[in-house]
C-alpha cells in the first residue's frame, strides 16, 4: 500500500533532505586521490549529528556505517573503509539517509575524482539525466509506468546498462516504503501517480552489462563486467503543482 504522505509531513521530510544534501555537497568536495572512504563516512556522521538527524543507514539491516561509498564498479552499499584510498580517475558514488523528526531523506550521487575517461563523464551525465527526466515524470496524471519508462529512455539513448536488481521506492515513515520504481518500464502502466506520493528516484547505470553480483562482505554490489556504475538519488514529493525535490540544500 502506498502510504500518503501530508503536507506537513512533506515538509518535515524537506528538513531532512536538507540535512542530506548538505552533507552529499561536503563530501562532494572531499571527494580526491588519497582521501579515504572512512574519512568521508566519518565527516558525514558528524555532519548528520550536528543537524540533530540520525544517519538512517547506521544499523540498517546491520549495515555498519552512515553512508555507502561505491566505487568505480562497485554500484551500491559500498562500506567505507580506512584501507580504501580513492585514486584519480575514480567514479565515487555516495549514498546518504537521514532521519529528522521521524522522517526520512535519502539521495546519492556520483562525483569523479580527478580527470576521469571522456566515457565516464559520460556516464555521470546521463545517470544524472535519467534522474531528473523521472522526476519530470513524476507528476498527478501519469503513471508509475511513465517515471520508469523515462528512466529507460534515457540509458537507452545512452547505449547504457541499467541495474534491475535494485530500484526507487517509497520512502518516508521507513527508508523503504511501496511503491517499487524500477529504472526501466512500460510508460500508461502502474498505479496512478497520486499527490502525497514520496519516493526515491534512484538509476543506477553502468558502462556495460547492467548485471550485478554482491560481493563476499555481504553488501558491496558490482558489475559482473568490472566496468564503472553511477548512481544519483533524490527524493522528491509529488504535489498537485508537481514534483518538488525534497533532498536539496
Ligand atoms: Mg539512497
Ligand atoms: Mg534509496
Amino acid at each position: 500500500m502506498i502510504v500518503l504522505k501530508s503536507q506537513e509531513e512533506i515538509a518535515r521530510m524537506r528538513e531532512a533532505g536538507r540535512v542530506v544534501a548538505r552533507t552529499l555537497a561536503q563530501l562532494s568536495r572531499m571527494v580526491e586521490p588519497g582521501v579515504t572512504t572512512a574519512e568521508l563516512d566519518r565527516e558525514a556522521e558528524q555532519l548528520i549529528r550536528h543537524c540533530g538527524a540520525i544517519p538512517t543507514f547506521k544499523g540498517y539491516q546491520g549495515f555498519p556505517a552512515s553512508v555507502c561509498v561505491s566505487i568505480n564498479e562497485e554500484v551500491v552499499h559500498g562500506i567505507p573503509s580506512p584501507n580504501r584510498l580513492i585514486q584519480e580517475g575514480d567514479v565515487v558514488s555516495i549514498d546518504c539517509g537521514a532521519t529528522l523528526d521521524g522522517v526520512i531523506g535519502d539521495a546519492a550521487i556520483s562525483v569523479a575524482a580527478g580527470k576521469c575517461r571522456p566515457r565516464v563523464l559520460e556516464l555521470l551525465e546521463f545517470t544524472k539525466r535519467a534522474l531528473d527526466a523521472g522526476i519530470r515524470a513524476s507528476a498527478t496524471g501519469r503513471r508509475l509506468g511513465d517515471i520508469s519508462h523515462a528512466i529507460e529512455q534515457v540509458w537507452r539513448s545512452g547505449r547504457l546498462g541499467v541495474v534491475r536488481e535494485y530500484c526507487g521506492h517509497g520512502v518516508g515513515h521507513q527508508l523503504h516504503e511501496a511503491p517499487q520504481v524500477p529504472n526501466y518500464g512500460r510508460a500508461g502502466v502502474g498505479p496512478a501517480v497520486a499527490a502525497g506520493w514520496t519516493v526515491a528516484l534512484e538509476p543506477m547505470l553502468n558502462l556495460g552489462t547492467g548485471d550485478v553480483r554482491v560481493l563476499a562482505d555481504g553488501w558491496t554490489v558490482v558489475t559482473v563486467d568490472g566496468k564503472p556504475s553511477a548512481h544519483f538519488e533524490h527524493t522528491i514529493a509529488v504535489t498537485s503543482k508537481g514534483p518538488v525535490i525534497l533532498t536539496l540544500p
